[in-house]
């Protein structure tokens, strides 16, 4: 096996090995990504498991109980156990975990890198069960968090248009509380609660390669975090999926990556990677 620069499937759908060059661009990506990012001091990485407590009280259990991975044990004795903790489904809940309970006095603003698992029940093009992703993360007033994610979104839009990645701004229509529920689904549409930056990743398949999230006070409740003024802190938070983007500027600038333009070469650092 020549590995290349594509994704290598396994006999598990949805889950790929990754060559040498796809790491490349992933690293690339990583790199030039913390330049969008706040101060790097706010900077966490998160392990692919979190607290089931967490996922359970922010909700994602509830709205999507056939996306999430659960671990299974055994004791000694050899009886089957759930334990505490279930992979994580998307890098931020950790932060809302984290700050549970505080009192902000000014805005909070981190990145938060993890691979994250999706029971996925289609394996085109771009959809994978385990990825890598990299969420900004707001924590603030009403007034901070919209126009937050706006921004942050609309720079991250810039920057892959640089990469020569047009990507289409749409409004999602699967948020991420609730959405057993069509009425609150249309409600949060209607909203704009969750946009996504898509763009193709292969002939044919188009797929998200970012989002954009504002979840008003649904995490702050939850975790108990208030604002300056003691309200219910609102959050939002913005991510990016690398092996999504990987395949679409794999899509846009051909498999031989030293054949890419020079200056995204240049804005990748794939010259030092490659030699
Ligand atoms: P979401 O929380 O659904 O908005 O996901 C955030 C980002 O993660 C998306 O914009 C994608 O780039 C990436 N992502 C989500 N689901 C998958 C998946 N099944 N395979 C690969 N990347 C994904
Ligand atoms: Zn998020």
């Amino acid at each position: 096996v020549t590995p290349g620069s594509a994704l290598l499937p396994t006999s598990a759908g949805g889950v790929y090995l990754y060559p040498g060059e796809f790491e490349a661009i992933v690293h690339g990506l990583g790199s030039a990504a913390s330049a969008l990012s706040p101060d790097p001091r706010n900077s966490l990485v998160s392990p692919p498991v979190i607290a089931r407590s967490v996922i359970e009280r922010a909700g994602y259990a509830k709205s999507f109980p056939h996306l999430l991975g659960t671990v299974l044990t055994r004791s000694p004795g050899g009886t089957a156990d759930e334990p505490d903790i279930v992979l994580l489904p998307a890098a931020c809940y950790c932060v809302y975990a984290l700050y549970e309970g505080a009192r902000l006095e000014a805005p909070a603003e981190l990145s938060v890198g993890a691979t994250c698992f999706r029971h996925e029940a289609t394996t085109e093009q771009g959809r994978l069960r385990s990825f890598r992703m990299r969420e900004f993360v707001l924590l603030g007033t009403e007034e901070h968090c919209r126009p937050w994610r706006d921004t942050r979104l609309a720079a991250v839009r810039d920057w892959l248009a640089s990469l020569g990645l047009e990507t289409d701004r749409a409004v999602a229509s699967d948020p991420f509380f609730g959405s057993e529920n069509r009425l609150l689904k249309a409600l949060q549409a209607e909203e704009q609660l969750k946009i996504e930056l898509l763009t193709e990743v292969g002939d044919g398949h188009v797929q998200a390669v970012a989002s954009g999230n504002y979840h008003k006070d649904q995490f702050g409740r939850v975790f108990g975090i208030s604002d300056g003024s003691g309200a219910v802190a609102h959050t939002a938070c913005v991510a990016l999926g690398y092996e999504r983007l990987a395949l679409a500027l794999l899509h846009r600038h051909g498999p031989d990556l030293r054949s890419w333009p020079g200056h995204v070469r240049k804005t990748l650092g794939l010259e030092e990677a490659l030699g």
